[in-house]
């Protein structure tokens, strides 16, 4: 089949390459020039493990091409897949359609034979209905049925997603577009990953109740670690014990420095919207949103007091910045509002992060940037874990501790165990493993 992914950001280019992979002929457009001359040179421009691979492969079959040539590529197409950005508009916390619904417009015009026109884009429940209004006014005469099928790809993780998704979700209740879009998933099909074909309005609203529940989920194991800090607990054996539990899971309850990158924070926000337009608001996840967006002055505030409650005059080192390993994504990263914090509190910066140093550099200007994690540690009072990247697990505590001022580790991903941490010298602050004395008190007040 021909496919065209208008936009080839992290879901276009990821999706288009596994499109292509699976046999079709796969044109990813974008209107960013400079990306596609990036694309067609053989580069790939965001980090996501193993792409660079999968794209030259498709290229080099003949099933790949990358343009901003929106309309040839369209007029020859029999499935065009929207996957631009909707990022938060500002002002309102609503999701920015105008990308979606300038797409929409350039596709109408450009509508041959019969086209399936799909949002894979996270968009609010009804903008199908308003894609399809925006097409049939454009180009009354145009053959065409608009679906949903949103994207559940992780990023760092993405092509490993797209191939063995959990479920694909369809949103049509058309014939003729459903059978194309089995065809398009006809890999998938015959591997038996489960599809759930619905209506258009309920396969918008799943992806946001996915998002919504995950970064709840969260929100719900980071409030429990707040807790296992005042009452001796630790939260690591608490997301086990309960995580076993077939009916909750294991996954998604480390507790951390709160939920960012580029979909929970928009996706939550959006959801929130949208139910308190429609009367139907929806509690937990306002209380989420809330919750996440203080913990990051909190996660500043718990590095403030591990280094003795100053950090004027004092360097601090940061190692991470993106928002989850394996990705350069930094958009809405924790790390972004706690060095500003830390800034605040008087700190000099020094961070390092193997991939999210360039698109941070233009976010932080007076921060110095590292060459590597014990360069970030030259001189400093503290240092803080900000992400999990592999690079950061196994780090040589002596050779940190010679270059460090203060033997200081905060810890915001519990990835390190406090005795190996204290043996080594240092003192260690993580979340939600509270300090032993605080245990003694809460045995005395129950006795
Ligand atoms: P992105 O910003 O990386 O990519 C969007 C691309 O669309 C950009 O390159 C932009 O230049 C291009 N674009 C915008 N308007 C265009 C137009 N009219 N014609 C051609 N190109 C156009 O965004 P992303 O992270 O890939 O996200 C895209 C959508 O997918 C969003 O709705 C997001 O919520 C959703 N999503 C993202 C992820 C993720 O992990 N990033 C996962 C699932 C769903």
């Amino acid at each position: 089949m021909r496919l065209v992914m208008i936009g080839s950001g992290y879901v276009g280019l990821v999706s288009g390459a596994c499109f292509a992979d699976f046999g079709h002929e796969v044109v990813c457009v974008d209107k960013d020039a400079a990306k596609v001359a990036m694309l067609r040179a053989g580069r790939i421009p965001i980090y996501e493990p193993m792409l660079d691979q999968l794209v030259a492969h498709n290229v080099a079959a003949g099933r790949l091409s990358f343009t901003t040539d929106l309309a040839e590529s369209v007029r020859a197409a029999d499935v065009v897949f929207i996957g631009v950005g909707t990022p938060a508009r500002r002002g309102d916390g609503h999701a920015d359609l105008s990308y979606v619904h300038g797409a929409a417009r350039e596709i109408a015009r450009n509508l041959a034979d019969f086209t399936v026109v799909v949002t894979k884009s996270t968009v609010p429940v009804g903008t199908g209905d308003e894609v399809e209004r925006i097409i049939r006014e454009t180009n009354p005469a145009a053959d065409v049925v608009v679906a949903s099928n949103p994207e559940f790809l992780r990023e760092g993780a993405a092509i490993e997603d797209f191939k063995r998704p959990d479920r694909i979700v369809i949103g049509t209740e058309d014939a003729r577009a459903r059978a194309v879009l089995e065809e398009v998933y006809r890999p998938l099909f015959l591997n038996r990953s489960p599809i759930l074909f619905t209506r258009r309005r309920t396969s918008e609203l799943i992806k946001y109740a996915a998002n919504a529940f995950l970064a709840m989920k969260i929100t719900f194991i980071n409030e429990i670690a707040d807790l296992c800090e005042q009452v001796g607990a630790d939260v690591q054996e608490v997301a086990r014990g309960i995580g076993l539990d077939n009916r909750i899971g294991p996954k998604f309850l480390h507790a951390g420095p709160g939920y960012g990158g580029s979909c929970f924070p928009k996706d939550t926000l959006a959801l929130m919207k949208t139910a308190q337009d429609h009367g139907a608001p929806l509690r937990l996840v306002e209380a989420t949103v809330a919750v996440n967006d203080a913990r990051k002055r909190a996660m500043a505030r718990k590095v403030i007091h591990a280094a003795d409650g100053d950090l004027r005059g004092k360097t601090v080192a940061v190692l991470g910045l993106t928002f989850k390993p394996n990705t350069d994504d930094i958009r809405d990263t924790p790390a972004l509002p706690i060095v500003q914090a830390l800034q605040d509190a008087g700190a000099e910066i020094r961070v390092y992060d193997p991939q999210g140093m360039e698109a941070a550099e233009p976010l932080l200007p007076d921060v110095t940037f590292a060459r590597s994690a014990y360069d970030a540690a030259e001189g400093a009072s503290a240092l803080v874990i900000v992400t999990e990247w592999d690079a950061f697990r196994a780090l040589d505590l002596a050779r940190l501790r010679a270059v460090m001022v203060r033997a200081v580790l905060v810890d915001l991903r519990n990835i390190y165990q406090p005795d190996e941490v204290e043996r080594a010298g240092f003192a260690y602050a993580s979340v939600g493993r509270s300090a032993p004395h605080l245990a003694e008190p809460m045995l005395e007040a129950a006795e």
